[in-house]
């Protein structure tokens, strides 16, 4: 079929959500009189003794961090969620709300300060996969944990506090928005179909080859056709898994590899420690088989077009829907045009 729509404005279908998005392709020549940030520099000193996430050093809690060679993960010290919370309903009108219980906890990647996940050896990447497939597996079989949400939040300009390489995870008893619309497309694509969503999108991608970053024997990373940040990307098992404990050891260390290689196109694009949010989309913990299901590693990165210029999810995009100017073909374009080297390491 052809496709002449992409020079025009024109709106795309997210096919695992069922939200539609503009895309603006005329308007890239716009010129920028808006806000501009502090370029991210990459982290210089191996420990800090003011940071709360190095070995030995104290938590705001008075726990003090064990002297960890590898990962290390613990219980947030300022949990959004706590786990002995009673179930209750309230009712009252129009006016509804109920208890949430959950267990909210933090993954250290790595006791080195200075590290990022693109400048971690596959070997100690694959030791934080080997910690998410643990503590997927051991939150999601507490009684009344649904759901196991594994994310990381990487850059002050996202908010993160803390340079030290580390990510969260939040477990709880509700199943959250994001996951429910998801489910929602991948079952009514499942049930009509027999087959996974995003088996058959990937298959359709790889013949395309318009927008994959990146493949290997057991994963693809690709812009999807509907992404609304401009490099948004999304890490996808060939295998039909619905969550990551099915990983065997060679899947593990594949999906180390590509990981380490995207975040290294992230980082390389601008010179850049890339800000970015990414996050783990899996099969709830809530007993059900979930055959409709097909795992994802998704990452959202503000950086529009260049180190210091983020895209902001304003006006229209709040009222009405998201909205990108490049498309996102071209945004994998220029992904892959780039050096496979970290740039500090030229
Ligand atoms: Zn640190």
């Amino acid at each position: 079929m052809s496709n002449t729509i992409n020079n025009k404005p024109h709106r795309r279908y997210n096919i695992l959500t069922g939200e539609w998005i503009l895309v603006s392709p005329h308007r890239t020549k716009r010129p920028w009189q808006g806000k501009k940030d502090q370029k991210s520099e990459l982290q210089k000193v191996a420990y800090d003794p003011n940071c709360y996430l190095c070995p030995t050093n104290e938590r705001a809690s008075g726990d003090v961090n064990p002297d960890y060679k590898g990962t290390y993960s613990f219980t947030n010290d300022f949990a959004a969620l706590l786990p002995d919370v009673e179930p209750e309903q309230y009712k009252e009108g129009l006016l509804q709300a109920e208890t949430e219980m959950g267990i909210c906890k933090v993954v250290c990647f790595s006791p080195n300060h200075a590290l990022t996940l693109p400048l971690m050896e596959v070997e100690e990447i694959t030791n934080v996969v080997k910690l998410w497939k643990e503590e997927y597996k051991s939150l999601g079989e507490k009684k009344g944990i649904n759901h196991v949400q594994i994310f990381e939040n990487k850059g002050a300009i996202m908010g993160c506090s803390n340079p030290h390489p580390h990510g969260q995870i939040w477990s709880q008893s509700s199943i959250p928005q994001e996951v429910v619309k998801k489910q929602e497309k991948q079952k009514e694509y499942w049930e009509a179909n027999n087959s996974s969503l995003l088996q058959d999108y990937l298959k359709q991608e790889l013949e395309l080859k318009e927008r994959i970053l990146l493949e290997n024997d057991h994963f693809v990373a690709l812009m999807p056709y509907w992404a609304v940040w401009p490099y948004e990307a999304m890490i996808v098992p060939k295998e039909h898994y619905q969550d990551i404990s099915q990983l065997n050891e060679k899947e593990e260390v594949a999906f180390a590899e590509i990981i380490k290689e995207l975040t290294i196109m992230f980082d390389n694009l601008f010179e850049t420690s890339f800000p970015y949010s990414s996050g783990i989309h899996q099969r709830p913990t809530d007993g059900g088989k979930h055959p409709e299901w097909h795992f994802h590693m998704s990452f959202y990165p503000p950086l529009l077009r260049s180190a210091e210029v983020k895209k902001f999810m304003v006006g229209y995009e709040m009222f009405a829907n998201p909205q990108r100017d490049i498309t996102a073909e071209s945004a994998a374009e220029t992904l892959r045009g780039l050096p496979k080297v970290h740039y500090s390491k030229k």
